[in-house]
C-alpha cells in the first residue's frame, strides 16, 4: 500500500470520527436503520477487486451509520454501556497502529509494562489487597471467567487434586454457592468451567436482589468439601451490593473461595463518597470487573483480579518451547493472566485513561452519575402514576409506568411508556422483567451525561408517561373507572 493511501485512509478515518464525536449528543440515541436496510447497505457479492482504503472507510461509515446505537453518547441508558472516553479512544488508534501483540513481555515490552503498571494503578483504585494479580479481558464475563478458573484450581488443590494436570474428570465436586440474582454471564463463566447450572446452589435474595446472608449460612452448614461462593457488587437492575463483608466471613470459616462479580459496582470504591456500599468487598478472594463500563474504556477491555497469584497463574498460564521461559527480574508476561495468547494491548488503553482521568477525575465521574440518577429518580417518580422501585443508591433506577394500575394493566403502561420513550428520541432505555413486573431500567454511565441531559431525559420520560396513561387514572394516580 503507497503512503499517501495509507495517509488517506488514516485521514479519513480522523474526519469521520471527529463529526461523529461531535455530532454525538445530537444524534438518534438508537440505530434508525433497521435490519432490512443494514443488509441493503452493507451486504452484497463478496468483493472481487479492491478499492483504496479511504474509499472502503468511507463506504464503511455510510453504511454503518444508520445502524449505530448512541452508546457512545449522553443520554443512552440501556444495558450498563460506558461511553467510549476519547482518551481511550486515541490510546486505542495508536494501540491498532502499533500492532503489538501483548502476549509477553519479550515481544511487547512496552505494551507488557504499560500493563503491568495500569494493573498496579487499578489495585489501589479499588482499594483491592496489594498482592493481588491482575489479568486484563475483553470483559467482565471472561474476567469472571478467569477468577473462577483460578478458584476451581485453588480449591481442588485443596483436596490433593491437581486440575490443571488431570483435569475435572474424577475430580472431587465443588460446591457453588451463587445468589438467584447473579448476573447470566457468572453462569456462562461457570458453565465454561465444568459447572453446569442445575448443580449450583441458588441462594436466595432480598427485594434489591441482595443474597441474603441467612439463606447462605442454611446453605453452608450443610457443605462438606471445598466450595466457591459467588456474590455480586452491583446489580445490574438495582445496583444493589451483597453484603459481602458478611458473606467472605461466612465463606471463609467454612473454608471456601468468595469469588465477586462487580462488573461496575466495584467501581464503587473507587469514589469515596460511595465507597460505603462496597465495604468488605476487598475481603474476597477474586474480583471481576469491566473497564468498558464506569471506567470509559472504548470495548473490549476487563479486569480479573485474583488475591492468590499462584492459582491465577497456574489456571491461565500458557508455556511453549519458543514462548519465553518463567517471568524474570519482575517482567510480567500479560498471557498468564487471561485466556488468549496473541492479545490486544488494552494496557495502553487503561493506562491512558487512568492518567488521563486519575484518582479524582474518576471518582468525581462516578459521584456526577450517581448524583444524577438520584435527579433522574426525583424528577419522574414526583410525576403521578410513576413510581421507582429502587433504592437508588449508585447509578440504577427502575421505573415502572401506572403504579397504581394493576399488575398487567401496569405491564402494559410500562412497555407503552418505553416505546413512546424511544420513538421520542431524546433518551434510549429499555423494558425488563423485574420481580414479576415489567419495568424500565436506566443505567446512567456515560461520561457525557450532563444534567441537562438528566432533565431532558426526565421531560421525555413523563410526556410519555402523560400520552399513555389511561383517561381513568386521577393526579393521585388512582384509576377512577377501573
Ligand atoms: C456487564 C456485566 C457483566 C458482563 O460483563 P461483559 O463486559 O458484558 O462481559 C457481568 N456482571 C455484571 C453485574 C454486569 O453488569
Amino acid at each position: 500500500m503507497p503512503e499517501d493511501e495509507a495517509g488517506a485512509a488514516f485521514d479519513a478515518a480522523h474526519r469521520l470520527a471527529l463529526d461523529f464525536h461531535r455530532t454525538r449528543a445530537t444524534r438518534p440515541p438508537a440505530a434508525t436503520a433497521g435490519f432490512a436496510a443494514l443488509l441493503e447497505a452493507l451486504g452484497g457479492p463478496t468483493p472481487e477487486s479492491g478499492m483504496p482504503a479511504s474509499e472502503a472507510i468511507e463506504q464503511l461509515a455510510a453504511a454503518a451509520g444508520p445502524g449505530l446505537m448512541g452508546t457512545a453518547g449522553p443520554r443512552f441508558f440501556g444495558w450498563v454501556a460506558g461511553g467510549s472516553h476519547p482518551a481511550g479512544v486515541a490510546a486505542d488508534w495508536l494501540t491498532s497502529v502499533w500492532g503489538q501483540n501483548a502476549a509477553c513481555y519479550e515481544g511487547a515490552p512496552a505494551a507488557a509494562v504499560a500493563e503491568q503498571v495500569a494493573a498496579q494503578w487499578l489495585v489501589d483504585l479499588l482499594g483491592l489487597p496489594p498482592e493481588c494479580s491482575v489479568g486484563i479481558t475483553t470483559g467482565a464475563t471472561m474476567s469472571n471467567f478467569v477468577c473462577l478458573a483460578a478458584a476451581r484450581g485453588a480449591l481442588l488443590r485443596r483436596m490433593g487434586w491437581d486440575v490443571e494436570a488431570d483435569g475435572l474428570f474424577g475430580a472431587p465436586p465443588i460446591a457453588v454457592f451463587i445468589g438467584e440474582d447473579a448476573h447470566a454471564s457468572v453462569l456462562a463463566a461457570l458453565r465454561y468451567l465444568g459447572f453446569g447450572e442445575r448443580r449450583l446452589v441458588r441462594i436466595a435474595t432480598d427485594e434489591a436482589g441482595r443474597m441474603q446472608v441467612d439463606a447462605l449460612r442454611a446453605a453452608l452448614a450443610h457443605c462438606r468439601g471445598p466450595h466457591l461462593v459467588i456474590a455480586q457488587a452491583g446489580h445490574i437492575m438495582t445496583g444493589a451490593f451483597d453484603p459481602v463483608g458478611e458473606i467472605a466471613a461466612l465463606t471463609h470459616e467454612h473454608g471456601g473461595w468468595l469469588h465477586v462479580d462487580g462488573a461496575f459496582g466495584l467501581w464503587a470504591r473507587a469514589c469515596p463518597a460511595r465507597a460505603a456500599l462496597a465495604v468488605g468487598v476487598e475481603q474476597a478472594d477474586s474480583w471481576a470487573t469491566d473497564a468498558h463500563k464506569w471506567l470509559q474504556a472504548p470495548y473490549e477491555c476487563g479486569c480479573a483480579f485474583v488475591r492468590d497469584a499462584d492459582a491465577h497463574r497456574r489456571a491461565m498460564t500458557i508455556g511453549a518451547g519458543y514462548l519465553p521461559p518463567a517471568e524474570e527480574g519482575g517482567v510480567r508476561d500479560p498471557v498468564h493472566y487471561a485466556p488468549e495468547l496473541s492479545r490486544r494491548a488494552r494496557g495502553f488503553v487503561l493506562w491512558t485513561l487512568l492518567r488521563a482521568f486519575g484518582r479524582s477525575g474518576i471518582a468525581a465521574m462516578i459521584e456526577r452519575h450517581c448524583m444524577l440518577a438520584e435527579r433522574l429518580a426525583r424528577r419522574v417518580a414526583g410525576e403521578a402514576g410513576i413510581a421507582v422501585l429502587n433504592e437508588v443508591e449508585l447509578n440504577q433506577v427502575v421505573v415502572r409506568f401506572g403504579a397504581h394500575e394493576p399488575a398487567s394493566l401496569g405491564d402494559a403502561l410500562t412497555d407503552a411508556a418505553i416505546a413512546r420513550i424511544q420513538q421520542d428520541g431524546v433518551c434510549f432505555a429499555l423494558g425488563a422483567q423485574w420481580r414479576g413486573r415489567r419495568v424500565m431500567r436506566v443505567s446512567i454511565i456515560a461520561w457525557s451525561t450532563t444534567e441537562d441531559d438528566i432533565e431532558r431525559a426526565a421531560d421525555s420520560m413523563i410526556t410519555a408517561w402523560r400520552e399513555v396513561r389511561p383517561v381513568s387514572v386521577d393526579e393521585g394516580g388512582v384509576a377512577v373507572n377501573a
